[in-house]
């Protein structure tokens, strides 16, 4: 069986990686960026995370290498990302795509002690990950060089503009040789990006993927629901939400074979009737798992949407997407199969936070609307339990024939309140059913848009306040066990709050969700931070550049005079930076 990512041109060492990784076919980014980026064509993609575009820009890439060994500091392939958790990704992504031609990746960005960096760039890496500004810092150093690079990626171009790395670009692209690949990547297209690509790209493919139109009356009528969770959360979320609908039958779409075997396997251990279904199983196996979802053996089904395909099974009650499927026609297609027969379908998505974007796509294709619920609380689902338990017993009071236990009651009535007896008897039903919930029934679920969001740093979901200090005002007194930090821009430079989060976040790694009030001035801005991660967020901020300039980082003064500080100016100190 040929796989249909041979069709695309990639060779039989990275086909192999991906049957490993349990790809069992491309996504809608994948066949239409590859075979150009393979042709050696420039690429202008417009495409959110979750498509599977990591994918769709790597693994032409690392075909494309020729076996030559890098040498020290030059890399040939620099891909560009906002973000340091991205960089981080990007590079174990890579690694994973580029295993089988053993591509060496190494992921540079702030925050990092440059001496490691350095020692991995000396060592020779065939692909650079890098954040802007860390890039040009050690171009600078000389300690990375452009000269063989053939191909420079932009990964999430948008975002990188957003952050204020335009001018970083600009350098790193005209320090590249003229003749290479490029390929830029961006969720959205605003005129700024269509500029950047006019000027760098040349005749370059353009994939549009959210083009993809759901046919009108194809996309059927179904009670939408997401979640938002972390990754790490998706499991126990998972369950609260099963428990919570109590599908009678569910499929759940995972993406790859790997994630629905260890699905179905943790679901199992959990006490749920589930079982797998991929394109890695023989017929013979397939069918026996039908055959056992058709007598009712089964739950819960675990299947790639290959697998699935076809698949068309009357009880099937909830469709759940593990992941937000990398189109909106898969979603469609995956949630056309609960709803049939005129029987209202529920269709559940587990989304990551930085999965957003792809259920507004999603929403806008086929403009129906998906609810954004919070995960159920224990609490949610205890009571949705004693529901079902009441329901039972209400049922087994009506169907009678309760001789058998009358005398159990009856001999504790002489000692008990009947009440409390009965009480009791519904704590054991409820504790017995209880069983398949799993063991993280005392654990809190964050189900907010900012858990584990790789983009925290540079949009958590709530933005630090903007306080304009005024004139020549004291300015409150930061927070119990937070400091403030003086930063050397402010409005005059177009500094932003959210320039200061991303740079914060990303340069020194703390949490986004940490950063206390911003103040921006004229010439200046302050952010509180707490005391412990101050030296750190110093330290990297010197160590690298916002919206393109290195700026003046320090202790505001202003902290040691205390909370009922004089009205002050700000600092007549010469340490302001003169570059604003
Ligand atoms: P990305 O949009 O690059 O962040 O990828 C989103 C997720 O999809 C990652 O977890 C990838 O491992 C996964 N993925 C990428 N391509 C495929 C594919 N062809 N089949 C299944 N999963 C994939």
């Amino acid at each position: 069986m040929t796989s249909p990512f041979a069709e695309l041109g990639l060779g039989s060492a990275l086909i192999e990686s991906l049957t490993q990784l349990g790809y069992e076919e491309p996504t809608p980014i994948q066949r239409e960026a590859i075979p150009p980026l393979l042709a050696g064509r420039d690429l202008l993609g417009q495409a959110a995370t979750g498509t599977g575009k990591t994918a769709a820009f790597a693994l032409p890439l690392v075909e494309a290498l020729t076996g030559e060994e890098p040498r020290a500091g030059r890399p040939f392939i620099l891909v560009l990302v906002p973000t340091r958790e991205l960089a981080m990704q990007v590079a174990e992504a890579f690694h994973r795509y580029g295993r089988a031609r053993a591509a060496r990746v190494v992921p540079i960005y702030g925050g990092q002690a440059f001496d490691q960096q350095i020692r991995a760039l000396r060592r020779g890496a065939h692909v650079v990950v890098a954040t802007p500004g860390r890039a040009l810092d050690h171009l600078r150093r000389g300690t990375l060089d452009f000269a063989d690079l053939t191909a420079v990626v932009l990964d999430e171009a948008d975002e990188m503009l957003d952050m204020g790395f335009a001018e970083e670009i600009e350098q790193i692209l005209q320090s590249a040789p003229t003749e290479r690949q490029t390929a830029l990547f961006s969720a959205t297209m605003p005129p700024r990006i269509a500029a950047i690509a006019e000027r760098h790209l040349r005749n370059p493919a353009r994939v549009q993927i959210r083009r993809e139109k759901a046919a009108q009356g194809e996309v059927p009528r179904v009670r939408q629901t997401a979640y938002i969770v972390s990754r790490a959360q998706k499991v126990p979320a998972l369950g609260r939400v099963l428990d919570l609908e109590s599908p009678g039958l569910a499929v759940i779409f995972c993406r790859t074979r790997t994630e629905v075997d260890m699905l179905a396997e943790t679901l199992a251990a959990r006490g749920y009737r589930a079982e797998a279904l991929h394109g890695g199983m023989t017929q013979e196996q397939r069918d026996r798992v039908m055959k056992r979802t058709r007598s009712g053996a089964i739950d819960l089904l675990i299947a790639t949407d290959v697998a699935a395909r076809g698949l068309d099974i009357e009880q099937l009650t909830h469709v759940v997407n593990f992941d937000v499927p990398s189109s909106p026609a898969a979603y469609v297609h995956r949630i056309g199969r609960t709803g049939r027969a005129g029987r209202e379908g529920v269709a559940i998505t587990l989304a990551e936070p930085r999965e957003h974007r792809l259920l507004r796509n999603i929403e806008q294709l086929t403009r129906q609307k998906i609810q954004i619920a919070t995960v159920p609380t224990v609490l949610d689902v205890r009571a949705r339990r004693l529901e079902l338990t009441r329901a039972s017993l209400r049922e087994a009071i009506i169907a009678g024939d309760l001789d058998g236990y009358r005398s159990v009651v009856e001999s504790l009535a002489g000692e008990f309140d009947v009440l409390d007896v009965a009480a009791a008897a519904v704590k054991l039903i409820h504790a017995e059913s209880a069983g398949a919930a799993g063991a993280d029934e005392d654990d809190e679920i964050p189900s907010s848009a900012a858990a584990d969001d790789r983009r925290a740093g540079a949009k958590p979901r709530s933005q630090p306040k903007e306080r304009e200090p005024r004139g020549a005002q004291a300015p409150r007194a930061p927070g119990a066990g937070m400091v403030r930090i003086y930063v050397g821009a402010g409005r005059k430079a177009n500094m932003r709050p959210a320039d200061l989060v991303g740079a914060i976040a990303n340069e020194s790694g703390i949490d986004a969700r940490g950063i206390g009030a911003i103040e921006i001035a004229d010439t200046f801005s302050l952010v509180e931070l707490p005391e412990e991660v101050v030296d750190q967020v110093i330290a990297a901020l010197r160590g690298t550049t916002i919206k393109g300039k290195r700026l003046t980082v320090r202790r505001d003064q202003a902290r040691s005079r205390g909370p009922t500080a004089p009205a002050r100016t700000r600092p007549a100190s010469g340490s302001r930076s003169s570059r604003d």
